[in-house]
Protein backbone atom coordinates (compact mmCIF):
# COMPACT_ATOMS: atom_id res chain seq x y z
CA UNK A 1 0.00 0.00 0.00
CA UNK A 2 1.23 3.69 -1.11
CA UNK A 3 0.88 6.30 1.50
CA UNK A 4 -0.60 9.75 -0.20
CA UNK A 5 -0.96 12.31 2.42
CA UNK A 6 -2.17 15.58 1.58
CA UNK A 7 -1.58 18.76 3.55
CA UNK A 8 -4.15 21.69 3.64
CA UNK A 9 -7.65 21.51 2.05
CA UNK A 10 -7.03 24.22 -1.05
CA UNK A 11 -8.37 23.78 -4.41
CA UNK A 12 -5.57 21.53 -5.77
CA UNK A 13 -5.89 19.42 -2.96
CA UNK A 14 -9.83 19.61 -3.38
CA UNK A 15 -9.25 18.22 -7.14
CA UNK A 16 -7.69 15.37 -5.97
CA UNK A 17 -9.86 14.32 -3.37
CA UNK A 18 -12.59 14.99 -6.55
CA UNK A 19 -10.62 12.44 -8.68
CA UNK A 20 -10.58 9.86 -5.92
CA UNK A 21 -14.20 9.82 -5.48
CA UNK A 22 -14.15 9.61 -9.03
CA UNK A 23 -12.15 6.96 -9.87
CA UNK A 24 -11.15 4.51 -6.88
CA UNK A 25 -6.91 3.70 -7.20
CA UNK A 26 -6.03 0.36 -5.79
CA UNK A 27 -3.16 0.32 -3.45
CA UNK A 28 -3.35 3.63 -2.42
CA UNK A 29 -3.70 5.10 1.38
CA UNK A 30 -4.90 8.68 0.89
CA UNK A 31 -4.79 10.49 4.07
CA UNK A 32 -6.01 14.55 4.13
CA UNK A 33 -4.87 17.00 7.29
CA UNK A 34 -6.87 20.43 7.33
CA UNK A 35 -7.18 22.03 10.53
CA UNK A 36 -10.53 23.15 9.64
CA UNK A 37 -13.31 20.95 9.19
CA UNK A 38 -14.67 23.47 6.51
CA UNK A 39 -12.61 25.00 3.40
CA UNK A 40 -13.98 28.34 2.56
CA UNK A 41 -13.96 29.29 -1.02
CA UNK A 42 -12.43 32.68 -2.15
CA UNK A 43 -14.10 33.58 -4.75
CA UNK A 44 -17.50 33.93 -2.74
CA UNK A 45 -15.80 36.26 -0.17
CA UNK A 46 -17.40 39.22 -1.46
CA UNK A 47 -21.04 37.95 -1.94
CA UNK A 48 -21.01 36.62 1.44
CA UNK A 49 -19.68 40.24 3.07
CA UNK A 50 -22.53 41.55 1.18
CA UNK A 51 -25.32 39.72 2.35
CA UNK A 52 -25.99 37.60 -0.89
CA UNK A 53 -24.67 34.09 0.10
CA UNK A 54 -25.10 31.77 3.45
CA UNK A 55 -22.65 30.62 4.63
CA UNK A 56 -23.52 26.73 3.70
CA UNK A 57 -22.90 28.17 -0.05
CA UNK A 58 -19.19 29.62 0.44
CA UNK A 59 -18.00 26.33 2.02
CA UNK A 60 -16.94 22.75 1.26
CA UNK A 61 -17.13 20.11 4.31
CA UNK A 62 -13.62 18.45 3.91
CA UNK A 63 -14.45 15.41 6.34
CA UNK A 64 -17.63 14.45 4.16
CA UNK A 65 -15.90 14.77 0.42
CA UNK A 66 -12.84 12.90 1.59
CA UNK A 67 -15.44 9.98 3.09
CA UNK A 68 -16.85 9.84 -0.14
CA UNK A 69 -13.32 9.52 -1.73
CA UNK A 70 -12.28 6.98 0.85
CA UNK A 71 -9.85 9.83 2.37
CA UNK A 72 -8.84 9.35 6.05
CA UNK A 73 -9.29 12.93 7.48
CA UNK A 74 -7.67 14.26 10.22
CA UNK A 75 -9.04 18.15 11.69
CA UNK A 76 -5.22 19.14 12.86
CA UNK A 77 -2.15 21.44 11.43
CA UNK A 78 1.28 20.02 9.96
CA UNK A 79 3.78 21.84 11.84
CA UNK A 80 6.97 19.90 11.00
CA UNK A 81 8.46 18.02 7.91
CA UNK A 82 11.52 14.98 8.39
CA UNK A 83 11.55 15.04 5.09
CA UNK A 84 14.81 12.20 5.32
CA UNK A 85 12.38 10.16 7.78
CA UNK A 86 9.27 10.55 5.07
CA UNK A 87 7.26 11.68 8.63
CA UNK A 88 5.44 15.11 9.28
CA UNK A 89 4.68 15.83 13.12
CA UNK A 90 1.36 17.41 14.10
CA UNK A 91 0.21 20.50 16.37
CA UNK A 92 -1.33 17.86 18.07
CA UNK A 93 1.93 16.26 18.50
CA UNK A 94 1.21 13.62 16.82
CA UNK A 95 3.16 11.84 13.68
CA UNK A 96 2.16 10.62 10.48
CA UNK A 97 4.37 8.71 7.88
CA UNK A 98 4.30 9.03 4.15
CA UNK A 99 5.51 7.61 0.78
CA UNK A 100 3.98 10.89 -0.81
CA UNK A 101 3.73 14.31 0.53
CA UNK A 102 1.41 17.02 -0.98
CA UNK A 103 1.28 20.73 0.66
CA UNK A 104 -1.71 23.12 -0.80
CA UNK A 105 -1.37 24.99 2.35
CA UNK A 106 -1.64 28.00 0.21
CA UNK A 107 -0.68 31.23 2.19
CA UNK A 108 -1.06 33.69 5.60
CA UNK A 109 -1.41 37.61 5.73
CA UNK A 110 1.56 39.75 5.41
CA UNK A 111 1.75 42.05 8.25
CA UNK A 112 0.50 39.61 10.51
CA UNK A 113 4.25 39.05 11.67
CA UNK A 114 4.02 42.43 13.02
CA UNK A 115 2.92 42.51 17.24
CA UNK A 116 0.78 45.83 16.65
CA UNK A 117 -1.01 44.86 13.54
CA UNK A 118 -1.28 41.49 15.18
CA UNK A 119 -3.34 42.48 18.76
CA UNK A 120 -5.57 45.45 16.89
CA UNK A 121 -5.88 43.96 13.25
CA UNK A 122 -8.67 41.42 12.33
CA UNK A 123 -7.71 38.38 9.33
CA UNK A 124 -9.75 36.43 7.18
CA UNK A 125 -6.70 33.58 7.04
CA UNK A 126 -6.65 31.15 7.84
CA UNK A 127 -10.03 31.07 5.73
CA UNK A 128 -12.31 29.48 8.23
CA UNK A 129 -12.11 32.70 10.12
CA UNK A 130 -13.50 35.06 7.33
CA UNK A 131 -17.51 34.86 7.85
CA UNK A 132 -16.69 35.53 11.94
CA UNK A 133 -14.09 38.27 11.14
CA UNK A 134 -16.52 39.56 8.37
CA UNK A 135 -19.54 39.44 11.13
CA UNK A 136 -17.00 41.92 13.18
CA UNK A 137 -16.00 44.00 10.65
CA UNK A 138 -18.60 44.91 8.38
CA UNK A 139 -21.20 46.17 11.56
CA UNK A 140 -18.45 48.29 13.27
CA UNK A 141 -19.36 51.88 13.38
CA UNK A 142 -15.66 52.93 12.17
CA UNK A 143 -14.64 49.99 9.61
CA UNK A 144 -11.21 50.29 8.20
CA UNK A 145 -10.11 47.95 5.11
CA UNK A 146 -6.04 48.15 4.41
CA UNK A 147 -4.88 46.54 1.76
CA UNK A 148 -5.76 48.03 -2.19
CA UNK A 149 -5.40 44.45 -3.81
CA UNK A 150 -8.48 42.40 -5.64
CA UNK A 151 -8.88 41.14 -1.50
CA UNK A 152 -9.37 44.97 -0.22
CA UNK A 153 -11.09 46.72 -2.83
CA UNK A 154 -14.29 43.52 -3.07
CA UNK A 155 -14.55 43.45 0.48
CA UNK A 156 -15.07 47.54 0.97
CA UNK A 157 -17.28 47.32 -2.10
CA UNK A 158 -19.46 44.66 -0.93
CA UNK A 159 -19.30 45.66 3.13
CA UNK A 160 -20.15 49.66 1.81
CA UNK A 161 -23.34 47.39 0.02
CA UNK A 162 -24.42 45.52 2.98
CA UNK A 163 -24.04 48.41 5.44
CA UNK A 164 -26.06 51.17 2.82
CA UNK A 165 -28.92 48.32 2.69
CA UNK A 166 -28.93 48.79 6.51
CA UNK A 167 -29.02 52.43 6.26
CA UNK A 168 -25.59 52.29 8.14
CA UNK A 169 -24.17 56.07 7.47
CA UNK A 170 -20.65 55.91 9.10
CA UNK A 171 -18.44 55.18 5.67
CA UNK A 172 -16.01 53.06 5.69
CA UNK A 173 -12.06 53.40 4.99
CA UNK A 174 -10.36 51.81 2.45
CA UNK A 175 -6.42 52.64 3.03
CA UNK A 176 -3.63 51.50 0.47
CA UNK A 177 0.27 52.12 0.16
CA UNK A 178 -0.03 52.72 -3.44
CA UNK A 179 -2.71 53.23 -6.28
CA UNK A 180 -5.13 50.69 -5.91
CA UNK A 181 -4.95 47.46 -8.18
CA UNK A 182 -1.17 47.88 -8.51
CA UNK A 183 -0.54 44.46 -10.14
CA UNK A 184 -2.87 46.14 -12.93
CA UNK A 185 -1.55 49.36 -15.31
CA UNK A 186 -2.95 52.23 -14.33
CA UNK A 187 -6.39 52.50 -16.80
CA UNK A 188 -7.71 49.88 -14.13
CA UNK A 189 -6.34 51.77 -11.19
CA UNK A 190 -8.23 55.01 -12.51
CA UNK A 191 -11.38 53.23 -13.43
CA UNK A 192 -11.73 51.71 -10.01
CA UNK A 193 -10.63 55.11 -8.11
CA UNK A 194 -13.99 56.45 -10.31
CA UNK A 195 -15.86 53.72 -9.28
CA UNK A 196 -14.91 54.53 -5.28
CA UNK A 197 -15.54 58.28 -6.13
CA UNK A 198 -19.43 57.27 -6.85
CA UNK A 199 -19.52 55.92 -3.26
CA UNK A 200 -18.75 57.57 0.16
CA UNK A 201 -16.10 55.09 1.05
CA UNK A 202 -12.76 57.07 2.26
CA UNK A 203 -10.42 55.91 0.02
CA UNK A 204 -6.51 56.73 1.62
CA UNK A 205 -4.48 56.16 -1.75
CA UNK A 206 -0.42 56.19 -1.34
CA UNK A 207 -0.89 55.88 2.60
CA UNK A 208 1.49 53.28 4.13
CA UNK A 209 0.64 52.23 8.00
CA UNK A 210 3.45 52.83 10.05
CA UNK A 211 1.87 51.26 13.53
CA UNK A 212 -1.66 51.10 15.09
CA UNK A 213 -2.38 51.33 18.70
CA UNK A 214 -5.97 50.54 20.79
CA UNK A 215 -6.84 54.00 19.61
CA UNK A 216 -5.84 54.69 15.97
CA UNK A 217 -3.71 53.85 13.00
CA UNK A 218 -0.34 56.11 12.38
CA UNK A 219 0.91 56.49 8.69
CA UNK A 220 4.27 56.83 7.44
CA UNK A 221 3.30 60.65 6.67
CA UNK A 222 2.58 61.65 10.39
CA UNK A 223 -1.13 61.54 9.91
CA UNK A 224 -3.52 59.24 11.94
CA UNK A 225 -6.70 57.92 11.51
CA UNK A 226 -9.04 56.33 13.86
CA UNK A 227 -10.66 53.03 13.64
CA UNK A 228 -13.21 50.21 15.49
CA UNK A 229 -12.26 47.59 13.56
CA UNK A 230 -9.64 47.00 10.86
CA UNK A 231 -9.64 44.68 8.53
CA UNK A 232 -6.00 43.67 7.40
CA UNK A 233 -5.39 42.15 4.05
CA UNK A 234 -1.98 43.30 2.69
CA UNK A 235 -1.62 40.45 0.73
CA UNK A 236 0.05 36.98 1.03
CA UNK A 237 2.92 35.93 3.03
CA UNK A 238 4.60 32.24 3.46
CA UNK A 239 4.04 29.63 6.67
CA UNK A 240 7.26 29.25 8.38
CA UNK A 241 6.28 25.43 7.80
CA UNK A 242 9.11 24.92 4.90
CA UNK A 243 11.92 27.03 6.88
CA UNK A 244 11.20 25.38 9.77
CA UNK A 245 11.43 21.91 8.15
CA UNK A 246 14.92 22.86 6.26
CA UNK A 247 13.69 22.75 3.23
CA UNK A 248 14.84 24.48 -0.16
CA UNK A 249 12.35 28.05 -0.38
CA UNK A 250 12.46 31.56 -1.84
CA UNK A 251 12.99 35.11 0.17
CA UNK A 252 10.18 34.95 1.45
CA UNK A 253 9.62 31.12 2.83
CA UNK A 254 7.53 29.29 0.08
CA UNK A 255 8.34 26.22 -1.22
CA UNK A 256 10.56 26.60 -4.38
CA UNK A 257 9.14 23.72 -6.44
CA UNK A 258 9.95 22.28 -10.20
CA UNK A 259 7.68 23.05 -13.32
CA UNK A 260 6.16 19.13 -12.44
CA UNK A 261 5.52 20.49 -8.65
CA UNK A 262 8.00 18.75 -6.63
CA UNK A 263 10.12 20.04 -4.26
CA UNK A 264 13.60 20.91 -5.42
CA UNK A 265 15.27 18.41 -2.76
CA UNK A 266 12.97 15.38 -2.52
CA UNK A 267 11.16 13.83 -5.27
CA UNK A 268 8.29 12.57 -3.10
CA UNK A 269 7.36 16.30 -1.78
CA UNK A 270 4.95 18.15 -4.29
CA UNK A 271 3.29 21.52 -3.80
CA UNK A 272 1.09 23.98 -5.35
CA UNK A 273 -1.27 26.75 -5.28
CA UNK A 274 -0.13 30.20 -2.95
CA UNK A 275 2.21 28.04 -0.59
CA UNK A 276 4.67 26.81 -4.23
CA UNK A 277 6.59 29.38 -5.90
CA UNK A 278 7.76 27.64 -9.25
CA UNK A 279 11.43 27.95 -9.98
CA UNK A 280 11.28 29.10 -13.55
CA UNK A 281 8.14 31.51 -12.66
CA UNK A 282 9.53 33.19 -9.04
CA UNK A 283 7.33 36.16 -10.41
CA UNK A 284 3.97 34.74 -10.83
CA UNK A 285 0.92 36.02 -8.53
CA UNK A 286 -0.15 34.02 -5.91
CA UNK A 287 -3.88 33.69 -6.62
CA UNK A 288 -6.42 31.15 -6.51
CA UNK A 289 -6.28 31.13 -10.93
CA UNK A 290 -2.95 29.34 -10.51
CA UNK A 291 -3.89 27.16 -8.10
CA UNK A 292 -6.95 25.84 -9.94
CA UNK A 293 -4.53 25.09 -13.07
CA UNK A 294 -1.59 23.27 -11.44
CA UNK A 295 -4.75 21.02 -9.82
CA UNK A 296 -4.57 18.46 -12.84
CA UNK A 297 -0.94 18.20 -12.93
CA UNK A 298 -0.43 17.66 -8.97
CA UNK A 299 -2.65 14.98 -9.52
CA UNK A 300 -1.26 13.58 -12.36
CA UNK A 301 2.02 13.71 -11.11
CA UNK A 302 1.52 12.23 -8.07
CA UNK A 303 0.05 8.73 -9.85
CA UNK A 304 2.80 9.12 -12.70
CA UNK A 305 5.84 9.52 -9.93
CA UNK A 306 4.08 6.49 -8.53
CA UNK A 307 4.26 4.47 -11.95
CA UNK A 308 7.69 5.99 -12.63
CA UNK A 309 6.14 7.75 -15.90
CA UNK A 310 7.40 10.90 -17.38
CA UNK A 311 5.67 14.08 -15.69
CA UNK A 312 3.47 16.73 -17.35
CA UNK A 313 4.91 20.12 -16.61
CA UNK A 314 2.95 23.04 -15.80
CA UNK A 315 3.15 26.37 -17.44
CA UNK A 316 1.15 29.65 -16.40
CA UNK A 317 -0.81 30.69 -18.91
CA UNK A 318 -0.16 34.55 -20.29
CA UNK A 319 -3.47 36.44 -19.79
CA UNK A 320 -6.75 35.46 -17.22
CA UNK A 321 -10.10 36.33 -16.23
CA UNK A 322 -10.91 38.14 -13.68
CA UNK A 323 -13.95 39.45 -11.93
CA UNK A 324 -14.19 41.89 -9.18
CA UNK A 325 -17.18 42.50 -6.92
CA UNK A 326 -18.21 46.22 -6.81
CA UNK A 327 -21.13 45.57 -5.20
CA UNK A 328 -24.91 45.50 -5.48
CA UNK A 329 -24.38 42.82 -7.67
CA UNK A 330 -22.35 44.59 -10.45
CA UNK A 331 -18.22 43.64 -11.15
CA UNK A 332 -15.46 44.58 -13.39
CA UNK A 333 -14.61 42.23 -15.75
CA UNK A 334 -10.55 42.58 -16.70
CA UNK A 335 -8.86 40.40 -19.20
CA UNK A 336 -5.81 40.90 -21.12
CA UNK A 337 -5.86 44.86 -22.00
CA UNK A 338 -9.45 44.45 -21.78
CA UNK A 339 -11.95 45.89 -18.77
CA UNK A 340 -16.09 45.68 -18.69
CA UNK A 341 -18.34 46.67 -15.81
CA UNK A 342 -21.79 46.39 -14.91
CA UNK A 343 -24.52 43.72 -14.38
CA UNK A 344 -23.51 41.28 -16.83
CA UNK A 345 -19.60 40.74 -14.97
CA UNK A 346 -20.88 39.96 -11.67
CA UNK A 347 -23.87 37.64 -12.60
CA UNK A 348 -20.78 35.82 -15.30
CA UNK A 349 -18.98 35.82 -11.70
CA UNK A 350 -21.60 34.35 -9.88
CA UNK A 351 -22.54 31.44 -12.47
CA UNK A 352 -18.55 30.34 -12.57
CA UNK A 353 -18.21 30.33 -8.83
CA UNK A 354 -21.43 29.05 -7.95
CA UNK A 355 -20.29 26.37 -10.92
CA UNK A 356 -17.27 25.96 -9.18
CA UNK A 357 -18.17 25.17 -6.14
CA UNK A 358 -21.17 22.97 -6.60
CA UNK A 359 -18.69 20.92 -8.77
CA UNK A 360 -17.68 19.24 -5.43
CA UNK A 361 -20.77 18.57 -3.66
C1 LIG B 1 -11.34 38.22 -0.63
C2 LIG B 1 -10.43 37.47 -1.55
C3 LIG B 1 -10.72 37.45 -2.89
C4 LIG B 1 -9.90 36.76 -3.77
N1 LIG B 1 -10.24 36.76 -5.09
C5 LIG B 1 -9.49 36.09 -5.96
C6 LIG B 1 -9.85 36.08 -7.34
O1 LIG B 1 -10.83 36.71 -7.75
N2 LIG B 1 -9.08 35.36 -8.19
C7 LIG B 1 -8.00 34.66 -7.76
O2 LIG B 1 -7.36 33.99 -8.59
N3 LIG B 1 -7.61 34.67 -6.46
C8 LIG B 1 -8.32 35.37 -5.55
N4 LIG B 1 -7.94 35.39 -4.23
C9 LIG B 1 -6.73 34.66 -3.82
C10 LIG B 1 -7.07 33.19 -3.55
O3 LIG B 1 -7.97 33.12 -2.48
C11 LIG B 1 -5.84 32.36 -3.17
O4 LIG B 1 -4.82 32.58 -4.09
C12 LIG B 1 -6.22 30.88 -3.19
O5 LIG B 1 -7.24 30.61 -2.25
C13 LIG B 1 -5.04 29.99 -2.90
O6 LIG B 1 -5.49 28.68 -2.95
P1 LIG B 1 -4.65 27.50 -2.31
O7 LIG B 1 -5.21 26.26 -2.86
O8 LIG B 1 -3.20 27.76 -2.51
O9 LIG B 1 -4.89 27.59 -0.74
P2 LIG B 1 -6.16 27.95 0.18
O10 LIG B 1 -7.41 28.05 -0.61
O11 LIG B 1 -5.75 29.16 0.98
O12 LIG B 1 -6.27 26.68 1.15
C14 LIG B 1 -5.22 26.29 1.99
C15 LIG B 1 -5.75 25.43 3.10
O13 LIG B 1 -4.66 24.85 3.82
C16 LIG B 1 -4.90 24.91 5.23
N5 LIG B 1 -3.61 24.94 5.96
C17 LIG B 1 -2.83 26.01 6.20
N6 LIG B 1 -1.75 25.64 6.93
C18 LIG B 1 -1.84 24.30 7.14
C19 LIG B 1 -1.03 23.35 7.83
N7 LIG B 1 0.12 23.70 8.40
N8 LIG B 1 -1.45 22.05 7.86
C20 LIG B 1 -2.60 21.67 7.23
N9 LIG B 1 -3.40 22.55 6.58
C21 LIG B 1 -3.03 23.84 6.52
C22 LIG B 1 -5.67 26.23 5.37
O14 LIG B 1 -6.39 26.26 6.60
C23 LIG B 1 -6.57 26.19 4.14
O15 LIG B 1 -7.75 25.52 4.43
C24 LIG B 1 -8.73 36.08 -3.31
C25 LIG B 1 -8.44 36.10 -1.94
C26 LIG B 1 -9.26 36.79 -1.08
C27 LIG B 1 -8.90 36.79 0.38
Amino acid sequence: MIKVVLVGGGHVHLHFIKQLSNNRLDGLEVILISPSLYQYYSGMFSGYAEGLYEEEDIRLDLQKLSKKATVTFIEDAVVKIHPNENYVTLKGEETVNYDIISFDIGSETLGSEKSDIMSHAQFIKPNNRFTQTIEHVRSASKPVIVGGGIAGIELSFSIHAWRNNRKIQSPITLVTASRLLESEDKKTSEKLFEKFKKTNINLLTNSKVDSINHRAIHFNNGKELSYEKILWLTGPKSSNLFKRSELETDDKGFLMVTNSLQSMDYENIFAAGDCATLIDYPNLPKNGVYAIKQAPILYKNVLRYIKREPFEYFKPQNRFLSILSLGNRRALLLYGGMSLSGKFPWRLKNYIDKKYIDSFK
